[in-house]
């Protein structure tokens, strides 16, 4: 299970530091979901935090 940032992502930064897991990080043209650290925040949140926070709505499943 994990999410994925899509090119629609602004960089706005928000989302980084509210991941349980340090998933999130920039990458070279918009931020970017580490899968093998994605838990979809199972056991921290009811649902995926970064999805919750993304003003633009570019965090997608991919699972
Ligand atoms: S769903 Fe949760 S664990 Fe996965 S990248 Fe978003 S905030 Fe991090
Ligand atoms: S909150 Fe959304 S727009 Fe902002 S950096 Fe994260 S994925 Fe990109």
């Amino acid at each position: 299970m994990a999410l994925s940032i899509t090119d629609e992502c602004i960089n706005c930064t928000i989302c980084e530091p509210d991941c349980p897991n340090n998933a999130v990080f920039p990458g070279l043209k918009h931020y970017e979901i580490d899968p093998d650290r994605c838990t979809e925040c199972e056991n921290f949140f009811a649902t995926p935090m970064c999805q919750e926070v993304c003003p633009v709505d570019c965090i997608i499943s991919i699972s």
